[in-house]
């Protein structure tokens, strides 16, 4: 099926064919024309579906027949969780913007930099604006540009623009539109939260839902291997040595263990360097980009890389640390086997995090057969397969309080990196 078949005008259908895009995905499919047509839509798909291009090409042909603004009001808002994921947004809006005869302004605006520049870049107005929630309430609070105009309202990655942290934010913004607009909704995963605010947003929405098919379900092989807690990045070392990967992911769950681990793999000589909240907004752009030309073979980081990151031809993501969620360790592992290329997604699960992992593969019901790797055998027993009663692994099993103090440091990490 030809994109210019989904109601998309022939310059639009044309730049999505530049782009390396012979036909549209699933996702693009079923959501353009709905979009074309004005009407609401909550799409689930998987990650990597092309969901990006599913909203920006038909918005940006709802932008045609628009009148030009000339004050700072914007007409198509999206909001995203991660400036990184702000970044790759609003590319996507800028380079299939080229292809139009009139000219489309798409601002692209985070937190963690000057906001100086972004104020001056909004005084010639601008059309599309891609956005993290907390920074453009401050612009907004500058007077630098009003939502009073918005007709098309995107939330990107929805579940995560609701955790904890952004859901005031998100009301906050969301006070300041009118009520007569278009609401998209795009992401991998639907929890109750989004699903609530879907049902008190969207108006008759068209419900998207790609089932993961043959063609659709990204070709990942996912492993899981026991190995002892202390061990995990000697592992990890002889992994990345005997596979070759070009590229690889590895997530942890703190920052500081996301600065720790690559330390020491760059001590053993392999090209790793950290990407978390923790860096600046320029050493996290500068990380991602240089890890994109290949210039770096290993980031180690935490969940802030897990959503909607895409980085083309990523062979490999390690869980070193496993994630907290189900729908976590989804995002994860999505970020390789993108668009159409295969990947593999390694978990170390320690005897301390087998419970923790059944968990998660009776969520994504499916089970993944344990290995060990020759020379990294665990001498520990996994809690959960010890006989009730027996209490655990003495002196191994985590007190109440242990547990309280690393959700908390757990907690206090992840708040860390998912502000903006
Ligand atoms: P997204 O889900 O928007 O992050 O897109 C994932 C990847 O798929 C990106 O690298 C896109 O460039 C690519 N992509 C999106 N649409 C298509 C398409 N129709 N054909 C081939 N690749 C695509």
């Amino acid at each position: 099926m030809p994109f210019a078949s989904l109601g998309l005008s022939p310059a639009l259908a044309q730049a999505a064919v530049a782009s390396g895009f012979t036909a549209p995905t699933p996702v693009q499919a079923a959501s353009i024309p709905s979009v074309l047509e004005g009407r609401d839509v909550l799409a689930c798909a998987q990650t990597g579906s092309g969901k990006t291009a599913a909203f920006a090409l038909p918005l940006l042909q709802a932008l045609q027949s628009a009148p030009q603004q000339r004050d700072p009001s914007v007409l198509v808002l999206v909001l995203v969780p991660t400036r990184e994921l702000a970044s790759q947004v609003g590319e996507v809006f800028s380079q299939f913007a080229l292809a139009l005869p009139t000219r489309t302004r798409v601002a692209v605006l985070y937190g963690g930099v000057s906001i100086n520049p972004q104020m001056m870049r909004l005084r010639g107005g601008a059309d599309v604006v891609v956005a993290t929630p907390g920074r453009l309430l401050d612009l907004v609070q500058n007077n630098a540009l009003r939502l009073g105009q918005v007709q098309h309202l995107v939330l990107d990655e929805a579940d995560r623009l609701l955790d904890l942290g952004f859901s005031e934010e998100l009301q906050a913004v969301l006070q300041l539109l009118p009520q007569r607009r278009q609401n998209l909704f795009f992401s991998a995963t639907f929890p109750q939260e989004v699903e609530a605010l879907a049902g008190s947003l969207l108006r008759d929405p068209v419900r998207i839902e790609i089932a993961a098919t043959e063609q659709t379900q990204p070709d990942i092989a996912q492993r899981a291997i026991v190995v002892d807690a202390p061990r995990r990045t000697q592992l990890l070392k002889h992994l990345i040595e005997q596979h070759q990967w070009s590229r690889v992911l590895v997530f942890v769950a703190t920052q500081y263990a996301a600065d720790h681990v690559a330390e020491k793999l760059y001590k053993a000589g392999i090209y790793a360097s950290p990407f978390h909240g923790g860096l600046s907004q320029g050493s996290r752009a500068q990380v991602l980009q240089e890890f994109k030309d290949e210039r770096w073979q290993v980031v180690v980081t935490t969940d802030l890389a897990a959503r909607g990151i895409d980085i083309a031809q990523l062979p490999a993501v390690v869980n070193c640390d496993l994630p907290r969620s189900a729908a976590d360790y989804t995002h994860r592992i999505g970020r390789t086997g993108r668009a159409g290329q295969s990947g593999v997604a390694v978990s170390f699960i320690t005897p301390e995090a087998e419970a923790h992992f059944q968990l998660i593969e009776k969520r994504q019901n499916q089970q993944v057969a344990r290995e060990t790797v020759a020379g990294f055998e665990p001498t520990a027993v996994a809690v959960n397969k010890q006989p009730p009663g027996t209490g655990g692994i003495k002196g191994k099993r985590p007190s109440k309080k242990d547990k309280l103090r690393a959700a908390a440091a757990l907690a206090a990490s992840a708040q860390a990196d998912s502000k903006d």
